[in-house]
């Protein structure tokens, strides 16, 4: 350990981590942080130090206290390097679910931001591309080579490739068109584009309709269904090959005695589409129901998941966050030991104006929030099929069917 002397700690401390004396750097800022809290930046250094001292949960910590205090400090775009510095720690330390979360906060932070470096790192965490042994390059790790080589990084340059070569940008060019199944009807289809490419490729030979989707799986189960993957033959044994599986829609055993419930998912209108098709676009922005915590399109006035007025909610929702914030605080004040500002009473309880449906609709005798229904998933069958209809076999009443 490092000699310590609190009268200097600080200073000592910050110009260890100029040295990248990491060590020596952990030594004095800890010892600093004990005397008197550190700002933002030393804690930033501290982070770092921690870190490449072997120290990980030191450095989760003093990340998580930095990112508080900017954006306290009503700093956005530094609280979002710190997200995403603490998103790829929690990837290395293999907690993706933690890691995952963080990366969503600097994507919230960064959403309304101008354009700059953060969103590079933010990218640099989001997006991946693959290199084969030969130069072969793909757009993904996992995908196979045949059908996804984008070309090769000996013959030509990777932006070449990333502009060029639509084995490579798939994921731009794809239209709901592509997708077929579930997806193919989904509210989210034009911004989704059926999600993975690998997991629908490698389980259904072909991509634009992945079975592994929350979504997915709650709007089949309010319905009283769900979807089985069975494997019907193993994987070749050669670089990339994947088994066969089938698809099966199924009702969900004993859910099936509300009466909406007794039909198979139907059909799905036609989803809201972005425009430009074909073209290579870059997904729209959804907006939030500050209610329901559903995105939904920005054209959207009524939230079509729980009815609430969109403005509404958002206004609530920020009436709501700075209530929270306001007690965040008082107790952060009191557990420091400070006494409480005198201010003005904070704003009232979140109140929205929500659909409610009968309690005979709900669990037992509660009364419950209204599950509307969105656009893309009526609760009972249309009369006639839909022109843009998904194309998946609906099973005869109370039956399994194969997708
Ligand atoms: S069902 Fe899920 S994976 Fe498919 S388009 Fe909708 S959100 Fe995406």
């Amino acid at each position: 350990m490092a000699q310590v002397n609190l009268g200097n700690a600080l200073e000592s401390g910050r110009d260890a981590v100029r040295r990248h004396a990491w060590r020596e750097a952990f030594d004095q800022l800890t010892a600093a942080d004990q005397a008197e809290s550190l700002n933002a930046d030393d804690l930033e250094g501290l982070a770092e130090a921690a870190w490449w001292s072997g120290r990980a949960d030191a450095c989760i910590s003093a990340r998580e206290r930095a990112y508080a205090l900017q954006i306290e400090a009503g700093l956005p775009r530094r609280a979002a390097l710190i997200a995403l510095a603490l998103a790829k720690g929690q990837f290395e330390q293999q907690a993706p679910a933690v890691g995952t979360a963080w990366l969503s906060r600097a994507q919230r932070l960064l959403r309304d931001e101008p354009i700059g470096i953060e969103h590079g790192y933010l990218a640099r965490l989001q997006t991946v591309i693959a290199l084969e042994a030969d130069g072969t390059v793909k757009g993904c790790p996992s995908l196979p080579t045949i059908g996804y080589a984008g070309g090769n990084i000996r013959t030509l340059s990777l932006e070449d490739i990333w502009r060029t070569s639509p084995a490579i940008h798939f994921g731009r060019l794809r239209t709901i068109d592509d997708l077929w199944g579930f997806c193919r009807g989904c509210y989210y289809a034009d911004v989704c584009r059926g999600g993975c490419t690998w997991t629908t490729h490698s389980l259904l030979g072909r991509p634009g309709n992945n079975p592994y989707c929350h979504y997915r799986v709650t709007q089949l189960a309010r319905q009283g269904f769900r979807e089985r993957i069975v494997k019907k033959e193993d994987a070749a044994p050669s670089p990339f090959a994947v088994g066969k599986f089938e698809l099966i829609l199924e009702p969900v055993p004993g859910a099936v005695s509300e009466p909406a419930r007794s039909e198979a998912p139907a059909p799905p209108a036609p989803a809201p589409q972005a425009g430009n098709q074909g073209q290579g676009r870059i997904p729209p922005k959804l907006t939030l129901c500050h209610s329901c915590y559903q995105f939904v399109w920005p054209s959207e006035i009524a939230c079509p998941f729980c009815g609430t007025d969109i403005e509404e909610s958002a206004a609530a929702g920020d009436r709501e966050h700075a209530r929270l914030e306001a007690l965040i605080a008082d107790v952060e004040m009191l557990t420091r030991g400070q006494a409480l500002p005198t201010r003005r009473e904070p704003p009232p309880r979140l109140e929205l104006p929500l659909i409610k449906r009968p309690p005979s609709d709900g669990p037992g005798d509660m009364e419950v929030l209204v599950e509307a229904v969105p656009r893309g998933m009526p609760s009972s069958p249309p009369a006639s099929p839909e022109p843009n209809a998904a194309p998946v076999p609906m099973p005869h009443s109370g039956g399994a069917t194969r997708v």
